[in-house]
């Protein structure tokens, strides 16, 4: 029996559907811009912000609300939307809450783009934006003023990992009705539970150790609060922020381990920074485990990790030259940006560009502990620490 449809519509159609019943660990990836309606009505009564239906790929898949859920519940949240990076999420965040008037306060070590992305609300949208000491605790009411909108906070900051007082942050911005934005990336959502401290909007880059493979770019914002979201879905439908259905999926496939390996990175980054905090080539040890930290007190009130990263500032003594040639001279440890895969990573800072008073004179390196055999890794810092004399 031939088929009485034409050569040319077979490519496109096909009558065979699959037997039911199959059943996998993996998450199907749903891959779809246009997706199917039953009939008119079907289409007409389906809202893009209800997620029990399906109306756009940019709206999401079975494939996204899988994830979104997962994310929402490692978190202790209720909302989730995904953004094609950790960067995106963020200016999810600001094109949601902020508009022409308002005041948004940035943690002075935030991580760059954020920074960045305050001064271009600033000098393209009417916003201002405010950089402040993330020390200072309860101390953030005085700087909250009528038009303050929101406050991003990152706990440990980027690079210089000193550790905020969330929970003191939060208290106080509360008792003014600003809302707190917390980028939770560091903890991967599982070593600081964010919305216990009080915090209002999650932001987590899944680049790092959600994904971990060094492979994708995802971003996540997580709330626990349906007002919130609506805000949130709102500019992330206007922005057309779309994530593809095989990084969904790889994000998904890793999140499985991902304790597994913040785990393994924390035991190896404690393991390094031991042995370098002895060194005399070290003059301060920024790992939020030591006491050396800033914030280290609130980090071990807060924390049940610190995951594979920390950076020490090198004994003023030393170049900026030959630090430089210290982090040439590393052989498994590669230079780059990004972090949560599986290879170690280093790279040197310019502290005075990215922070208003940073007290150290040496050079900053920032260590991304990867889940090589610490042995090896310290091994290989010894080598190049030999070439710095
Ligand atoms: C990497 C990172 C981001 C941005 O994530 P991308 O996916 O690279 O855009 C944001 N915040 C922190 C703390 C990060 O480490």
């Amino acid at each position: 029996m031939t088929n009485p449809k034409s050569l040319q519509t077979l490519l496109a159609h096909t009558d065979y559907t699959p037997p039911e019943g199959f059943a996998a660990f993996p998450v199907p990836i749903h891959h779809a811009s246009t997706v199917l309606f039953e009939n008119v009505a079907a289409m007409r009564s389906r809202k893009w912000q209800d997620k029990s239906g399906y109306t756009y790929g940019l709206h999401g898949t079975p494939t996204t609300y899988i994830l979104d859920a997962r994310l929402a519940e490692i978190e202790g949240g209720t909302h989730c939307l995904l953004a094609p990076s950790g960067l995106a999420a963020i200016t999810m965040v600001d094109f949601a809450f902020l508009k022409t008037g308002d005041d948004v306060l940035i943690p002075d070590n935030a991580y760059n783009p954020n920074r960045e992305l305050g001064h271009w609300l600033e000098s393209d949208f009417g916003i201002t934006a405010r950089y402040y000491d993330p020390l200072i605790g309860h101390g953030i009411a005085e700087l909250i003023q009528p038009n303050t909108k929101l406050i991003w906070a990152e706990a440990p900051g980027s690079v210089s990992m000193e550790v905020p007082d969330i929970a003191a942050i939060c208290a106080a911005a509360h008792a003014h009705g600003v809302l707190v934005a917390l980028d939770n990336t560091a903890s991967a959502g599982i070593a600081f539970r964010a919305f216990d401290q009080g915090v209002d909007i999650v932001m987590q880059a899944l680049t790092k150790y959600q994904s971990g493979g060094s492979d994708v770019l995802m971003g996540a914002v997580i709330t626990r609060d349906a007002a919130l979201n609506q805000r949130l879905q709102l500019a992330h439908m206007r922005l057309g922020f779309n994530v593809g259905m095989d990084d969904v999926y790889l994000v998904l496939r890793g999140l499985a381990t991902m304790k597994l390996r913040f785990d393994t990175h924390d035991a190896a980054a404690l393991t390094v920074a031991r042995w370098l905090n002895q060194r005399a080539e070290i003059a301060t040890m920024l790992h939020p485990a030591f006491p050396s930290c800033p914030g280290h007190d609130t980090w071990k009130r807060d924390f049940t990790g610190a995951g594979g990263l920390f950076s020490v500032v090198f004994d003023a003594r030393y170049s900026e030259a030959q630090t430089d040639q210290f982090v040439d001279s590393l052989k498994l440890f590669k230079i780059g940006y990004s972090w949560g895969g599986a290879h170690s990573l280093c790279l040197p800072y310019r502290m005075q560009h990215m922070r208003q008073a940073w007290p150290h004179k040496g050079t900053l390196v920032r260590f991304y502990i990867g889940l090589e055999a610490p042995q090896d890794l310290i091994a290989d810092i010894e080598q190049a620490l030999a070439r710095l004399d």
